[in-house]
């Protein structure tokens, strides 16, 4: 793909039939489903999806939003975190305004990632320079939530209100798996705050635990993945006759293991996150916990399934192959070493004895 490339806005059928489409198809599906409103307040016309009571609910359909498509995971829980920061941090006039675009249907995003060189900074008259790299739904996410550093040195937040197809280059996106997320570069260069809207006050989008600790979500639509590969390993075994081999149980009940001490893992994380009764360190490191735990049960059931699948499950036409595809490059998220020795360093220092230390046991 050439720099600017055209996007390939294809649908179904030819969607299923492509692996770097992006899912227009099923993206409208959850807007139709009232997916893409659901984060908001009832009060704003959405279904309350963020309030802390409704964590188990939200984690669930992030779970099967993944489950049946990573990369529209991908997409969906990108969404769902721009508005979840909207409805935390804005003021109440720009949180209707915003409430108003999800409900007409726009897409969200949150780009933070950026180049090395030319990051996104915003200058005193309000003028933006540089980009956003790793953007996720590039031409497609209409209002990304974007965060551009100031003349002080401290982060904005801004809701930009961009076209589809605008500033988005995937030219550089040619990628082991995850190709239908569209996830590119954007070049801000030219626009202005005026273009988009502040969303809460400097530095707002680092607040703890709320910052780490929202890996919650993209660890629900990850266990997805990981589930959609076990049940493809399962359905392997099943319609080769293969089940009954006790190597081939010994693998599959590892993989059951690994995915399901991570569906329990994840949904401590999302509980203790919407909670938020723990000091900010304590929720971080309990969702890190988490991140590191479906860190290696995600490349722990690829291993399993790729050796009791075997070379069949490498070949284009089995649903393994782009599956184990799209696992391994959606397991890669920042930082995955802080992940584990900073939740590691935090237990070790406490005083608390390890049974009291998420907060009551199970
Ligand atoms: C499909 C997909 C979609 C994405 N979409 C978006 C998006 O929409 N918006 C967005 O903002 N981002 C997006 N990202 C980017 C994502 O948030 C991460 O920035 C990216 O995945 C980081 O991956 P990495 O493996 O390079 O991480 P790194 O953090 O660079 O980790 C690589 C390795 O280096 C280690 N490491 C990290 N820091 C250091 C250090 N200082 N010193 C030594 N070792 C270190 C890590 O522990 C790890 O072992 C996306 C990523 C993917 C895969």
């Amino acid at each position: 793909m050439s720099a600017h490339s055209p996007l390939h806005l294809v649908s179904s059928p030819s969607e299923a039939a492509r692996d770097d489409a992006f899912p227009l198809v099923a993206i409208e599906r959850l807007r139709r489903n009232g997916r893409l409103a659901a984060p908001l307040p009832e009060a704003l016309g959405g279904d309350d999806l963020c309030a802390p009571e409704r964590v188990g609910d939200l984690r669930r359909l992030l779970t099967q939003v993944g489950r049946d498509s990573l990369p529209v995971g991908r997409i969906y829980e990108g969404h769902v975190n721009a508005l979840a920061l909207v409805l935390r941090y804005a003021d109440p006039e720009t949180r209707a305004a915003l409430a108003r675009d999800a409900l007409d249907g726009h897409l969200f995003g949150v780009w933070n990632t950026e180049p090395k060189e030319n990051g996104l900074t915003l200058d005193a008259v309000g003028r933006l320079h540089g980009a956003k790299s790793f953007a996720s739904g590039a031409g497609f996410v209409t209002r990304p939530l974007v965060t551009a550093r100031a003349p002080d040195g401290r982060s904005l937040m801004l809701v930009m209100r961009m076209k589809a197809g605008e500033r988005a280059d995937l030219g550089e996106w040619r990628v082991h798996g995850m190709r239908a997320t569209a996830t590119g570069t954007v070049d801000f260069t030219g626009l202005g705050s005026s273009d988009g809207a502040v969303v809460g006050a400097p530095d707002d989008y680092f607040r703890q635990p709320f910052f780490f600790a929202g890996a919650w979500r993209f660890l629900a639509v990850q266990l997805g993945g990981m589930e959609a590969v076990v049940e493809t390993f399962r359905t392997h075994m099943r319609t080769t006759g293969r089940g009954g081999d006790p190597h081939q149980q010994a693998r599959f009940g590892r993989s059951l293991i690994a995915l399901e001490s991570c569906r329990l893992l994840v949904a401590q994380a999302a509980e203790t996150a919407a909670a938020e009764a723990l000091s900010p360190d304590r929720v971080v490191a309990c969702v890190n916990l988490a991140r590191a735990a479906v860190d290696q049960a995600g490349l722990d059931v690829l291993t399993l399934a790729q050796r009791s699948v075997g070379l069949a499950g490498f070949l284009d036409d089995h649903p393994l192959e782009a599956q184990m595809r799209d696992l391994a490059t959606y397991l890669r998220q920042p930082a995955p070493d802080f992940a584990l020795t900073g939740m590691a360093a935090h237990v070790l220092e406490a005083d608390a004895p390890l049974h009291g230390l998420w907060g009551a046991e199970p």
